[in-house]
């Protein structure tokens, strides 16, 4: 449609690439809108990641594009796209299957043939970042010291100096590494880049630059330009969408066609403050780094149901918790969101309020307590 010629193509060009400058290595991950390979450039010899599309590549790229202009550091260094076979080699179209697709098409809308399955289909090619994402980082025992070195890199290594391990070294690392998590999502958000679809799972970790970066960005919305895609299905991951997700999900507008559907459209930014469901989001982010027994997928899960029958109250699901999460590591966990009188703890519960008005925005949660320190004057006076 008018999109795909008028504005996608353009944003194409940012480099022509063809499944043949690639040699395809290990697949990466496979979800219900594409599978991800790693690759070789043929040319460069360097790693990339190409992204092949069932569903959603249109909104990926222009997300992609949209924030490596604005914000590089913190996506995945989106390369470009192209049209290209399903593998090497492949026959393209043809075939009588298709034919008889075609003809199923032209009998429903009687002008326009949608052929989408016969298309060739949308690459996507990024460099490759690292090998792991926080949530495969969360997994080790070693979190967070297993990103230690990789973090604090200019002071030696460590976070905190002669500070061994415990709450006070874990509270600096998990500080840092959510800190840059809020620079990504602010600098999204000042461009008008809803995410929603937050979690660790999309967090690339480059141990390069020491620094998590978002990757997975087709179920983004793009306030100012009005592309909110319209989920076919849902997309919205519920263990980490706020408890309004279903909002989202049945009153936003499909994706606009046209510049007249897009001047009119009802899209997104006419709810109130729609960076806050990627704030209830991070705060979930937060809450996993502190405390391992939310990082499993059941835990998580039974987490959530928890704080819906309690009224979405933090405090009272905190109440209710068996004295056993607050020994060990866990125990830990809750030490590290208690410090200096509850920094992160209330950075918690002002991310993940129920109205989503109330909540704490990205670049609001830059300057709270737990990622600025104690009072960020003091130093200056004291200087
Ligand atoms: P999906 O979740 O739809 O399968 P993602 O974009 O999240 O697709 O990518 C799947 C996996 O591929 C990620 O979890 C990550 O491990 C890996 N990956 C994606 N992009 C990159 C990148 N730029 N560098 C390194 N690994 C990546
Ligand atoms: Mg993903």
């Amino acid at each position: 449609g008018f999109v795909d010629y008028y504005v996608l193509r353009p944003l194409l060009g940012q480099r022509s690439f063809s499944l043949d400058d690639f040699v395809i290595g290990n697949k990466l991950g496979e979800g219900g809108f594409g599978v991800v390979y790693k690759a070789t450039g043929v040319e460069d010899g360097e790693t990339y990641v190409l992204k092949r599309c069932k569903d959603y590549g249109e909104a990926e790229i222009w997300t992609n594009s949209r924030l490596m202009r604005a914000c590089p550091k913190y996506i995945a260094k989106y390369q470009g796209a192209f049209y290209g076979p399903k593998e090497k080699g492949a026959a393209r179209g043809g075939g009588e299957q298709s034919i008889w697709k075609r003809a199923k098409s032209f009998a429903q809308k009687a002008v326009e043939v949608d052929d989408s399955d016969d298309d060739d289909p949308m690459w996507l090619v990024w460099k490759f970042e690292g090998s792991e994402t926080l949530n495969g980082l969360m997994q080790s025992k070693e979190f967070p010291y297993n990103v230690e070195p990789f973090l604090f890199r200019d002071s030696g290594g460590v976070a905190v100096e002669g500070e061994p391990r415990g709450p006070a070294r874990k509270k600096a690392i998990i500080q840092r590494i959510f800190k840059q998590i809020l620079e990504c999502l602010s600098g999204a958000h000042a461009t008008g880049i809803i995410l929603r679809d937050v979690k660790p799972e999309n967090m690339i970790f480059d141990p390069k630059e020491g620094r998590f970066k978002l990757i997975d960005l087709g179920a983004a919305a793009d306030l100012r330009f009005g592309f909110n895609y319209q989920p076919k299905e849902f997309i919205l991951d519920p263990r980490f969408s706020g408890p309004e997700e279903y909002i989202m999900s049945t009153q936003t507008p499909e994706a606009p066609a046209t510049p007249v559907a897009l001047a009119l459209s009802p899209a997104l930014w006419q709810l109130n403050v729609p960076d806050r469901f990627d704030s209830y989001s991070a705060g979930v982010v937060l809450l996993q780094m502190c405390l391992p027994s939310l990082r499993s997928d059941d835990n998580l899960i039974a987490f959530r149901r928890k704080l819906e029958e309690n009224g979405e109250s933090l405090q009272a699901w905190r109440k209710e918790l068996p004295s056993r999460m607050f020994t060990g590591e866990n125990g830990e966990g809750f030490d590290v969101l208690d410090a200096d009188d509850r920094a992160g703890w209330e950075l918690v519960k002002s991310l993940m309020f129920k109205e989503r008005e109330k909540r704490s925005s990205a670049t609001g949660a830059k300057f709270s307590r737990f990622i600025v320190g104690k009072n960020p004057f003091v130093t200056v006076l004291d200087g």
